[in-house]
């Protein structure tokens, strides 16, 4: 029986006839037409007046700090459970990321708990839409404006998520975006910077480009980067973006089976709860086991592995781990990240894949 990916790229548009395009006319690097495409494509699908493209979703972030002028001794309010590229942006800028707890289920940054983390060092928020469902930006920014902070949405994991009818990477001060391999849209390697900030928008390519001042080449009035994407990543990522409203219905789609496949595990399992005010896109779809802890998480994980099921325990919370470690408590994270396992989401997946991958679980649960 074929092995099941717990991520795969779908290509099956124009990517490969954009990237021949590249090819044929020798435009391979950081210029080129299909990069002014792609974000054009990107802005107008998030519903933005910019969008600026990077060579991944780490530099994005990284760039969005930098041109809101963080620096050491700053710190930035971050989710303790999300991918480690977040918390890493803001120690690159010498500052240091506060963490907060978060829900159960969504294991987003739980609102309550930010304004208790707040001194007078702080200077921004970085709400994470995890796995594709997004963090209560409503909330979130009236948090902000109440502290006058800035708020970068981490929107690596949710492209075309939505709250309230309006896309992520319209709420915040700015926003950023992956497309790596594994995500909803990817370019192989890339990132991309969102704002309606014409200001912050002029500081994002300037620091983007090496600092190079873009009205006078070779003009240098700052330090900046090279986090460009070339044409060939944007050739992709444009051919991404004439399919995207496809991929997100097909994981939808995905998740109605899974969540159909799994409701007699209920009493084993929390599923993803729908939330009215809100699309989640599904970039995994998770499972949390209602009892146990992270050993018996990972015999579940290593039960599936051997019945050909690839699977991903969700996040390590940041405070565990060596870089970021704290004794103190979170108690949500502490008690729910070790029990989460992202099951396979991606296009490829049939009704029958998600049945396999449904009764392979619940073998794994019966050990
Ligand atoms: C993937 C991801 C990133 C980093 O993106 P890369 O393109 O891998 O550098 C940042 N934040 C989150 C939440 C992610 O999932």
């Amino acid at each position: 029986m074929k092995r099941i990916s717990v991520a795969q790229p779908t290509l099956n548009g124009n990517e490969k006839k954009y990237v021949m395009d590249c090819l044929e006319t020798n435009w391979i690097s950081s210029v080129g037409k299909y990069i002014g495409a792609f974000e054009e494509a990107f802005a107008a699908f998030c519903g933005v007046k910019h969008a600026i493209a990077t060579n991944n979703g780490t530099t994005a972030l990284h760039l969005a700090l930098v041109a809101m002028d963080l620096r050491p001794g700053d710190e930035v309010i971050v989710p303790t459970v999300t991918y480690i590229a977040t918390a890493n942006a803001v120690r690159y800028c010498g500052a240091t990321p506060v963490l907060v707890d978060v829900h159960a289920e969504t294991m987003n940054i739980d609102p309550a708990e930010i304004e208790r983390k707040i001194t007078e060092k702080t200077r921004g928020i970085i709400p994470v839409h995890l796995y594709g469902h997004p963090a209560e930006m409503e909330t979130i920014n009236a948090i902000a404006k109440r502290h006058g902070l800035w708020v970068l949405e981490d929107a690596a994991e949710a492209h075309g998520a939505e709250v309230s009818g309006k896309k992520v990477g319209t709420f915040g001060t700015c926003a950023t975006f992956s497309f790596f391999g594994n995500k909803i849209v990817t370019t192989g390697e890339g990132g991309m910077v969102t704002t309606n900030d014409d200001a912050l928008a002029a500081k994002l390519r300037l620091f983007r480009g090496q600092g190079m001042d873009l009205a006078r080449r070779y003009w240098f009035p700052v330090v900046g980067y090279n986090y460009r994407m070339t044409n060939i990543q944007a050739a992709i990522g444009l051919a991404q973006m004439e399919t995207v409203e496809k991929s997100i219905s097909d994981r939808a789609q995905i998740a109605s089976w899974y969540d159909e496949a799994l409701a007699n595990l209920r009493t084993q399992i929390v599923l993803p709860a729908p939330v009215a005010s809100v699309k989640q896109v599904y970039w995994m779809y998770n499972i949390f086991l209602r009892e146990g802890n992270g050993a018996r998480r990972d015999a579940v994980m290593r039960a599936m592995d051997e019945m050909g099921i690839e699977t991903r325990p969700v996040f390590y919370p940041m405070h565990v781990m060596p870089p970021y470690f704290e004794s103190v408590k979170y108690p949500v994270a502490d008690l729910w990240s070790p029990r989460g396992i992202n099951l396979p989401t991606h296009q490829g997946l049939t009704k029958d894949d998600v049945e396999r991958i449904a009764f392979s679980l619940k073998q794994a649960l019966l050990g």
